[in-house]
């Protein structure tokens, strides 16, 4: 590693050479502001957000994509050059944008309403732009897009781009230009997979999850209607940062307690349907093996990532488990089984789930998911929704009490809540998978080589004689290499665990919005992560097949996994779409 010697506003400090100026200035305390640079994403030094001087260089550089790559370099990031130019950047930005801060998704979290607070730029500006009226994108069940309120920073359409979709990019010129789908197409008439990404990563209201929380509340207002919601277990893990926790607080007994406070009736653990995935999927595997079947398998718990094979690997399909979703299983369970047990009628049933993720408000509403004209799910809200409930109802997040899931269907293990971050899905099955097939209650349970942030990873191993070769792939650019090695017969996996989003369902397209200033500078996927694999340490039950809850399940209702009833309820049926 080559250091040099540079200067930043005059003070002496040494950088390994080609850091950019934006990051050597971090390293030091110093920050830049920035609005399109998203690290390894977005890097096209457009915005002009981050402009400094370094001296002997003919105009101003932006510090996001230029190299310090000569000893002696002399940067300055705070001169009155500096700081005219990027208040014109940020007044010329304001005099084509929709100002209504007030009503705005994204007041308080907006990236671009807290650097015009940091210099003093209110409505009055020396600029007028043209200020098209661009009329709202809501086609989708899961997005609204607003280009009012648009900067025209392509952090969306990069996101889009890395999750190897692509639907969204830029149309027109000059005051024109508007992001969106070619040919002025709506998204719900594209191959978008619904992952949510670009709304993680735009820094204003341009991009938001479309707001299902005025139905839950209406819902729970609803004398008639019994109100249950499960909670995913990617939330516990990231709902905190809504309030201003560390990144990785694990906030479940506050969270269960907010949501008793909000006037759900039962407030049930998504983990329960993750372990009756894996009780479903390894019984669905050792069934492939043992009898032929189609392999590799492939996860199906990722709605995002369903998606996706629907419209660009459909003749994979048959490789994908016909295990519904975590989520789906849930509500199946709680408007039959638990329906029937407490003599409810289902009908008067509203199950709310809470999601990382807004994939799963299209997932709840596909065809091949709910029986008899009933809905597993009838709304289901993201992390970042729950947080705005709760902040609407004046409770004081930080301030509540612990409180448990309901123990009817809210039994924690923690094969269940590593579920949440890459490769836990897989390491949750093996675990499962091997108990099964050896018959032993084993107690080496831990797959380091499954865990971590990285976009594939790749093991085998020895399960009772048997020779399993897995794959882990999360971001669907990482899934796309995998497949395409499946594809062509070069593979040699039994088993493929695929997220939709980089990182898992902790860093899902619903998490909470973290700026560009954390985002690019902190491994939130890592921390996140980390939450749920000290919760699965730290808990009694590590395995799914030895939650009591689902032992019982099996016991009084479902018989044996695979069971014609099991089918019936938790399994499902996959379509092949269209790509353009
Ligand atoms: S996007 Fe930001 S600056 Fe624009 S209206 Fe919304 S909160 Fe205000
Ligand atoms: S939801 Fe995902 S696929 Fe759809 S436009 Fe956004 S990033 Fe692209
Ligand atoms: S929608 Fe958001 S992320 Fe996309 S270009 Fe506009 S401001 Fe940037």
């Amino acid at each position: 590693m080559e250091m040099i010697n540079i200067k930043i506003n005059g003070m002496p400090f040494s950088v390994e050479k080609n850091t950019t100026i934006l990051e050597a200035c971090k390293q030091f305390g110093i920050k830049i502001p920035t609005l399109c640079f998203l690290k390894d994403i977005n890097e096209i030094g457009a915005c002009r957000m981050c402009v400094c001087e370094v001296k002997g260089a003919r105009s101003l550089v932006a510090a996001c994509v230029y190299p310090i790559d000569r000893e002696g370099t002399e940067i300055f990031t705070n001169t009155k050059k500096v700081q005219e130019s990027r208040k014109t950047t940020l007044e010329l930005i304001l005099s084509n944008h929709d100002r209504k801060c007030l009503s705005c998704p994204r007041s308080g979290s907006c990236e671009l309403q807290e650097m015009c607070a940091d210099f003093g730029i209110d409505n009055e500006n020396r600029f007028e732009g043209a200020r098209p009226h661009y009329e709202n994108d809501e086609s989708t069940l899961y997005l609204v897009r607003n280009n009012n309120k648009c900067v025209l920073c392509r952090r969306c359409v990069a996101a889009c781009k890395e999750q190897f979709v692509g639907v969204i990019g830029a149309n027109n010129r000059g005051f024109d230009t508007e992001i969106g789908c070619a040919f002025e197409q709506k998204l719900a008439d594209v191959a978008c997979v619904s992952c949510g990404q670009c709304t993680a990563v735009c820094p204003t209201g341009a991009l938001v999850e479309k707001d299902d929380t005025d139905k839950v509340f209406d819902a729970i207002n609803d004398p008639d209607k019994i109100v249950i919601v499960h909670t995913a277990p990617a939330i516990r893990a990231t709902l905190g940062e809504c309030f201003g926790m560390p990144i990785g607080s694990n906030v479940k007994g506050k969270m269960v307690t907010a949501l008793k406070r909000l006037g759900f009736d039962k407030v049930f653990d998504t983990d329960f349907g993750a372990d009756l995935t894996i009780m479903e999927e390894a019984n669905e595997f050792i069934g492939r093996v043992k009898n032929g079947g189609v392999l590799p398998m492939i996860t199906s718990c990722s709605p995002g990532w369903i998606k996706f094979c629907e419209h660009y690997y459909p003749d994979l399909l048959p490789n994908l488990s016909s295990c519904k979703s975590p989520q789906q299983m849930t509500g199946a369970i709680i408007k039959s089984y638990y329906a029937e047990k407490e003599n409810i009628d289902p009908d008067n049933i509203v199950v709310v789930s809470v999601m990382p993720c807004t994939a799963k408000k299209f997932e709840i509403k596909r065809d091949d998911q709910g029986r008899n004209g009933l809905a597993d799910i009838d709304i289901s809200i993201t992390t970042r929704e729950l947080a705005k409930m709760i902040k609407s109802a004046g409770i004081q997040f930080t301030e509540l009490p612990d409180s448990e899931f309901d123990p009817t269907l809210g039994v924690t293990t923690g094969a269940a809540a590593i579920f949440g971050a890459t490769g836990g899905v897989m390491e949750a099955a093996l675990r499962t998978a091997a108990d099964t097939l050896t018959g032993e209650d084993l107690k080496e349970i831990e797959y380091p080589d499954v865990r971590g942030t990285k976009g594939i990873k790749e093991a085998e191993y020895d399960v009772a004689g048997l020779k399993v070769k897995v794959a882990v792939a999360s971001g669907l650019k990482n899934a796309a290499e995998i497949l395409d090695k499946v594809r062509s017969g070069e593979a040699d996996y039994q088993f493929i665990e695929i997220m939709c989003c980089p990182g898992g369902c902790v860093n899902g397209g619903g998490q909470p919005i973290q700026p560009a200033q954390v985002r690019n500078f902190t491994d939130l996927k890592a921390l996140r992560a980390k939450a749920l694999y000290d919760e699965d340490k730290n808990l009694p039950l590590r395995k799914s097949h030895e939650s009591p809850v689902v032992k019982k399940l099996y016991e009084e209702y479902l018989g044996e996994p695979g069971s014609h009833k099991a089918h019936e309820l938790l399994h499902t049926t996959y379509v092949a779409r269209k790509k353009y």
